[in-house]
């Protein structure tokens, strides 16, 4: 698969056409062909049948029964898709982590940004990234949060912000590990390098798929304790 990869990338620089004909694209969702369309990864099909998720309140409801109403550290969730009822997504989270596609990255964080501007009339000042750590990006070369998070910032007017936050830890991955576990995981793994820079700033958050929110509430907390006046998060989907 990589040498195929390699193959392709080579192939589409000389000759932009072969590249498709030779391998035409399919969508991640449904493996039907995708033809004249803007999109490479996701038929429109299955684009327009993406599922309306939880609302905000929802969201804050069942996490706020996992960490305490007191301990959640955002006020609102927005979320672009649930996949609980629609399986098929899972797939193109799979491919937005571990296959590269800038593309998906980008053309669901123009999404997540419209649906955050519809419902939110806070004013961002920074868009921000959940961090992955160095070893873990060395690892996948990339954080596929980057891409969605750029994608919103520019819908929402607001600044994309790598550098202020660090993660300290290389935490264990968290797929293994219960509810309960998790939140001890990454309990203050996070690191606010440019302090001045967030005092009382509206902050959102931006975090590929959300599953017990215990990253995000720490990147949250570490925020509002070096001063943020609010926090509210966005995820492209909510396992
Ligand atoms: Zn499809």
């Amino acid at each position: 698969m990589k040498i195929l990869n390699k193959i392709r990338r080579a192939l589409s620089k000389i000759i932009p056409l072969g590249d498709k004909l030779l391998f035409p694209e399919h969508c991640i969702v449904c493996g039907e062909k995708i033809e004249g369309d803007t999109w490479k990864y996701v038929c429109l099909r299955c684009r327009t049948s993406i599922p309306i998720p939880e609302s905000s309140e929802q969201t804050i409801n069942k996490l706020a029964e996992l960490h305490g109403f007191d301990n959640l550290n955002f006020i609102n969730v927005y979320c672009l898709f649930s996949s609980t009822e629609k399986f098929p997504f899972n797939k193109l989270i799979y491919a937005l982590k571990y296959k590269g596609v800038k593309d998906i990255g980008q053309k669901f964080g123009e999404m997540l940004g419209e649906t955050v501007k519809q419902n939110s009339d806070v004013k961002y000042d920074y868009v921000v990234p959940v961090a992955i750590h160095s070893a873990k990006k060395r690892e996948r070369g990339y954080n596929q949060s980057v891409y969605i998070a750029k994608a919103v910032a520019e819908v929402l007017g607001s600044c994309l912000e790598l550098e202020l936050a660090r993660r300290k830890e290389y935490t264990t991955s968290q797929t293994k590990l219960s509810a309960r576990d998790r939140i001890f995981n990454v309990k203050d793994i996070f690191e606010i390098v440019q302090q001045e820079k967030v005092k009382n700033k509206t902050i959102l958050i931006i975090d590929d798929v959300l599953t017990t929110g215990s990253t995000v509430n720490s990147l949250a907390g570490a925020f509002l304790e070096a001063g943020a006046r609010r926090i509210d998060v966005a995820t492209l989907m909510r396992a």
